[in-house]
């Protein structure tokens, strides 16, 4: 089963983000929790919540990732912007149990000038307070390109932060092909030994989505601008080698490229083209 998709709006409710995957030959997609820059979450109708369950089921879909907000901060020097973020994750993943067993992805954040490792700490310390035994979330942290002082931009930085939860068991994460590339993992010509590298820092194990995005720039740029599929430094050769990779091709693909609908339903249906039996 290839399971790609691409990041959805949840304005038309959950269900219906589930049919418009559909329409699209898609059978995973992503949808942010609430307002990206972070206001205030709609109630969530568990009707609906419920019929979204039940659709998935039926049409055989992968598990499906929900994102945060990505302007909140888990390790902002600022106490309120770590308030913020805790109180937003911690009502998510509340949320997140009308879906069980899918994915909540997160930025780790940007330490803000307090350094990599007291960011790191502070991520871990969010990550203690929120994580419950009994969750069937899982939560993903999101590989970054590493620009200003964002964490996340290397394999270490994440194993360092899976070191310090207790909960480890309900974490991965999610690898963003721009994110990586721009990150300096060259992914294009090398992406054996970046899996290896993956798999020998953080362990491929923990790999659970990938956010598949074509990057406008180079290798190690530290940028994060997404293009469309082919139309950047990665290049459709370098996805078709991805989606079909033996580490990765049993994992949630979702695009997060300058699309519309019709752009996303293009991009799906050449990488479905692009899939190797
Ligand atoms: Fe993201
Ligand atoms: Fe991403
Ligand atoms: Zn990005």
């Amino acid at each position: 089963m290839f399971h790609i998709g691409c990041h959805l709006s949840p304005s038309a409710g959950f269900l219906a983000m589930g049919q418009t995957a559909k329409s699209m030959n898609a059978s995973t997609f992503q949808f942010f929790t609430r307002n990206p820059r972070g206001s205030k979450a709609k109630a969530i109708d568990p009707e609906d919540a419920a019929a979204l369950v039940a659709f998935m089921r039926e049409n055989s879909f992968g598990p499906v990732v929900a994102h945060a907000p990505y302007t909140i901060n888990p390790c902002s020097k600022d106490a309120r912007t770590r308030e913020f973020a805790l109180q937003t994750m911690a009502d998510d993943l509340v949320r997140m149990e009308h879906f069980p067993h899918n994915y909540y992805n997160f930025h780790p954040g940007s330490h803000t000038g307090l350094g990599t490792e007291t960011g790191i700490a502070l991520i871990a310390e969010t990550l203690n307070t929120i994580l419950r035994p009994e969750q069937t979330t899982t939560v993903l942290l999101e590989t970054m390109a590493g620009k200003g002082t964002e964490i996340g931009g290397k394999f270490e930085e994440l194993r360092a932060i899976l070191d310090q939860v207790e909960l480890c068991d309900h974490m991965g994460i999610c690898l963003d092909t721009c994110h990586v590339n721009d990150g300096g993992y060259d992914i294009v010509n090398n992406l054996d030994s970046v899996l290896e590298e993956f798999d020998r820092v953080i362990g491929l194990e923990k790999l659970k989505a990938i956010h598949i995005n074509d990057s406008l720039n180079p290798l190690g740029a530290r940028k994060d601008r997404h293009a469309k599929i082919g139309a950047g430094h990665i290049g459709t050769e370098a996805f078709a080698r991805i989606i079909n990779h033996s580490a990765l091709r049993h994992l949630p693909f979702v695009l997060e490229t300058p699309n519309e609908l019709p752009g996303y339903a293009a991009e799906i249906a050449l990488l479905r083209g692009l899939r190797k039996n």
